[in-house]
């Protein structure tokens, strides 16, 4: 099966701070599956490192107060293009980000206080019919082949 897979679980430095979330259980799926990489924030031509952001209100604003919704949707779209290209139906992505998260996100205010909602390039690829995992819910992957 393919999976597109948020590249920092991969152990890609495209984390905003510039480091990972390097996964050892997500990368062990690559042993039984075709992982396809993908990393949204750097497809829309976001800077590695850059300046965090989260959701507020529907848009996307930068820990400094820009407004960065159409870079965001862009690398959505740029990764959605890239799972229907290599047919991956599942996702695996990084839990709470602004792009990646699903279920789970920052509230837009910078605390690190969570709230209901999904990652834009997350919504995007459910509302496409692709399932998304979060990374700490890798057991799912059973219910779904
Ligand atoms: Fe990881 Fe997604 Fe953020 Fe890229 S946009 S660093 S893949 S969580």
């Amino acid at each position: 099966m393919k999976i597109l897979v948020s590249a920092c679980l991969l152990g890609e430095n495209c984390k905003y701070n510039g480091g990972n979330n390097k996964n050892e259980d997500v990368i062990k799926l690559g042993n039984k599956h075709t992982l396809v990489p993908v990393c949204p924030e750097c497809f829309a031509g976001l800077s590695i490192p850059r300046v965090p952001s989260e959701i507020k209100d529907g848009r996307v604003f930068s820990k400094e107060g820009k407004d960065v919704s159409a870079e965001f949707y862009d690398g959505a779209e740029k990764t959605l293009y890239i799972a229907e290209e290599t047919g991956c139906q599942l996702a695996v992505l990084k839990e709470r980000s602004p792009s990646c998260g699903f279920g789970e996100i920052y509230d837009g205010s910078f605390t690190g206080t969570l709230k209901r909602g999904n990652g834009i390039t997350a919504q995007l690829l459910s509302d496409h019919g692709i399932t998304v995992i979060g990374e700490s819910k890798l057991w799912k992957i059973e219910d779904y082949q």
